[in-house]
């Protein structure tokens, strides 16, 4: 049973994400507004905290872990992985990866393939987000929109078949379709993998995209 009676949230980023865009990351921005929801409770981390702020009493304390790594997946070290690693498949903690995660060292630890896709384009050309799965918990409040600027990636996308695909973007002209929001069961834990967020867009801002992290931490929880 969660804290408190709250979803106990830790928001962690490598914090590489431009401070124009993001002054505390986007770890910050996913944390102030789950904190404005009376049933969550959100904390942020990085790097440079102790045990790389995924420590065992920490994580101990963590219904879901939202990441968010691009640049510095190698800085982050065996033991902070394999502790993550058992607190999803043992304990039941959620995990929700964000955009460039898709390599990072405990999201590919989890899904246990490359997790590569086959392009990366950044055109800066705006992206459609349609709801595959409208009966999908992570989907409630979700309408169509639009991302004005985004990159795409292209598939496929080297990961286990997902349990659903939550969402599916149209990107670059309508020649490319990806799987943008996926979710997986791995031992005791929910993982939920969501793909748009190129961090030099100011696209965790936008409130649809906020709503899906929220909904997201709820699945991950077992909450939804
Ligand atoms: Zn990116």
């Amino acid at each position: 049973m969660p804290k408190d009676g709250k979803i106990q949230v830790l928001c962690w980023s490598e914090l590489t994400e431009p401070k124009d865009i993001y002054p505390r990351g986007i770890s910050g921005v996913i944390a102030d507004y789950l904190n404005q929801r009376p049933a969550i409770a959100a904390r942020t981390a990085t790097l440079t905290d102790p045990d790389q702020g995924v420590g065992e009493e920490v994580l101990a304390e963590t219904d879901v872990l939202i990441w968010f790594g691009h640049v510095r997946h190698n800085d982050v070290s065996d033991e902070a992985v394999a502790r993550i690693k058992r607190h999803v498949e043992e304990r039941g903690m959620g995990f929700l990866g964000l955009h460039s995660t898709h390599f990072a060292k405990p999201y590919k630890a989890l899904m246990g393939t490359s997790c590569a896709w086959r392009a990366y384009v950044e055109d800066g050309k705006s992206a459609k987000i349609l709801v595959a799965d409208p009966q999908h918990p992570i989907a409630k409040g979700v309408q169509p929109f639009i991302i004005p600027r985004e990159e795409w990636y292209g598939e496929p996308y080297d990961v286990p078949a997902p349990e659903s695909v939550v969402f599916v973007g149209i990107y670059t002209d309508n020649r490319e379709v990806a799987r943008d929001g996926l979710t997986w069961t791995v031992g005791k834990g929910r993982v939920f993998y969501w793909r748009p967020g190129h961090e030099t867009y100011p696209i965790y801002h936008m409130p649809e995209v906020l709503q899906i992290m929220e909904n997201g931490v709820r699945w991950c929880a077992k909450w939804a």
